[in-house]
């Protein structure tokens, strides 16, 4: 077996004016992915906590958005009818339906609620739940029409920061018959460890963290929770469900144990004023060595003076930084989540 986490140790000394010129040195840390290989940059000094922003003024001007109830029925998309002779796919508040730019083959979008806007705080398990068993029909009607579509993507880009223009609360699910970059490296990755190593990577990896204790924050049912060794986002935090590839064949347990664990993850967020996040699920079928994975990042908050977080470092140098310690993440994070089961 060949987990291993690899990290290097940076120093940078220089004189500082916030202490009379005296020389100082400034730690930065470098990790290296144990699956994938990618290098990421933890920072260690951090921008001030902000206070919380107030969103009434924005949600007053775009309020009765397509995404509104009184709206939803009447001015979205509807699906061809191979997928849903209905045209929209309802469970509880959630609505799903196609999206009219779409990204891909098929690109749709799950209105989360009937509310026009939510705090990352007021974001519930329960519309998560139902947000997710909308997405997962879509996609079990679409792979009845076309089995080839195997790589979906269920995300969500929640406010400005996470590159939303809407606030209403919704996700984002894509389906393709070929990976994205980032499905494509956790796959090889995946299949050349187990090709190398006749074991699944994803239980290893589970199994040394739990071990460890540093990074594993607890598993919901099958559902383990925990923070990468090498982050590609701010305030990481990585879901995955035990003995699934694709979310199409999750049991209602485990559907509720990822709500419940990304709505864990927001509580945490909103009590570090963080007020935008992504998420995506990386959901794909018949591949033996891949496991169910999700990651949570945060965003630099939406505020006055509002500062980009994707600097050249990220876009151009394709090094992810972030500015907590994982190990340190994992230990304030864990009072948020249930405990394991
Ligand atoms: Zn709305």
């Amino acid at each position: 077996m060949e987990i291993k986490f690899e990290r290097y140790h940076l120093q940078s000394d220089l004189r500082s004016p916030l202490k009379g010129f005296e020389t100082i040195s400034v730690p930065t840390e470098v990790r290296i992915d144990p699956l994938t290989k990618r290098r990421s940059r933890i920072i260690t000094w951090a921008l001030p906590p902000q206070e919380k922003f107030d969103f009434s003024k924005m949600v007053e001007q775009s309020k009765g958005c397509i995404f509104c109830p009184e709206n939803v029925l009447q001015k979205t998309p509807q699906f061809v009818k191979e997928i849903s002779s209905e045209g929209r796919i309802s469970i509880g508040g959630a609505t799903g339906f196609p999206n009219l730019y779409p990204a891909g083959t098929y690109g749709s979008i799950v209105v989360l609620c009937r509310d026009h806007f939510l705090n990352v705080n007021q974001l519930t398990p329960e519309i998560y739940k139902e947000g997710l068993l909308v997405s997962i029909e879509i996609i079990q009607r679409t792979m009845i029409f076309d089995p080839d579509a195997r790589y979906w993507q269920l995300s969500q880009n929640f406010l400005l920061p996470g590159g939303s223009s809407i606030l209403h609360p919704h996700l984002q699910v894509i389906g393709d018959p070929i990976p994205t970059n980032e499905m494509g490296w956790l796959l090889d990755a995946s299949s050349s460890y187990y090709q190398r190593n006749g074991t699944h990577y994803w239980k290893d990896l589970i199994r040394i963290e739990k071990g460890l204790g540093k990074r594993y924050i607890t598993n919901i049912g099958n559902v383990h929770w925990f923070v990468s060794f090498a982050p590609i986002g701010f305030n990481e935090v990585c879901g995955s469900v035990e003995g699934h590839g694709s979310i199409i064949t999750l049991n209602k347990e485990e559907i509720a144990s990822l709500a419940e664990g990304i709505v864990s993850t927001l509580k945490y967020y909103d009590a570090k004023n963080l007020n935008s996040f992504n998420f995506s699920i990386y959901s794909i079928s018949g591949e033996t060595s891949y496991q169910l994975f999700l990651r949570v990042i945060s965003r630099t908050p939406f505020q006055p003076n509002y500062l980009n977080d994707c600097t050249s470092f990220e876009v151009l140098q394709s090094e992810l930084t972030s500015n907590i310690f994982p190990e340190e993440l994992c230990h304030e994070i864990r009072p948020y989540f249930p405990r394991g089961v």
